[in-house]
């Protein structure tokens, strides 16, 4: 019994903390994004973490202008069919439950399909400049149009 008083009172004392709802989904601004890209900040817990998650949502033939993250990113597409590509390699094609990886101050970026939505979880770290990317052209219509064909 006494086990069960503790835990209470710890929970009393240490509350876990939820966010019911996720900050308000804003448009993400033309100068990092070419088409409409929604971005929702799921968590930016405060220094010293530098995590930062967001939840994109990207309409058909929206992507990211080229970018890169000093600490890399991970993203983790929930839905829908996307595109990805690294400088100097292939765009490929990413779907629902595919992980990519890009290393630290790799260039790339990432975008949906020309006819499809796509979803992604995007995690990655602050910079020592406390920004999570370092942003460079738009991706141009004759870049994004070397994607695949399928599906
Ligand atoms: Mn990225």
């Amino acid at each position: 019994m006494w086990v069960g008083y503790l835990a209470h009172t710890i929970r009393k004392v240490h509350p876990l903390e939820i966010t019911r709802t996720p900050s308000a989904t804003r448009l993400g601004p033309d100068h990092w994004f070419t088409g409409q890209v929604w971005l929702e900040e799921l968590a930016a817990p405060p220094s010293p973490s530098r995590v930062h998650l967001l939840r994109v949502h990207f309409t058909p033939g929206a992507r990211t202008a080229w970018h890169s993250h000093e600490l890399g990113q991970i993203l983790y597409v929930t839905e829908g069919v996307g595109l990805v590509q690294r400088r100097g390699g292939a765009v490929q094609i990413i779907r629902a439950g595919d992980v990519v990886h890009f290393a630290p101050n790799e260039d790339h970026w990432h975008g949906a399909h020309p006819d499809h939505f796509m979803t992604h979880l995007a995690l990655h770290e602050l910079g020592d400049d406390g920004e999570v990317a370092n942003w460079g052209p738009h991706v141009t219509d004759a870049e994004y149009t070397t994607a695949p064909v399928e599906p």
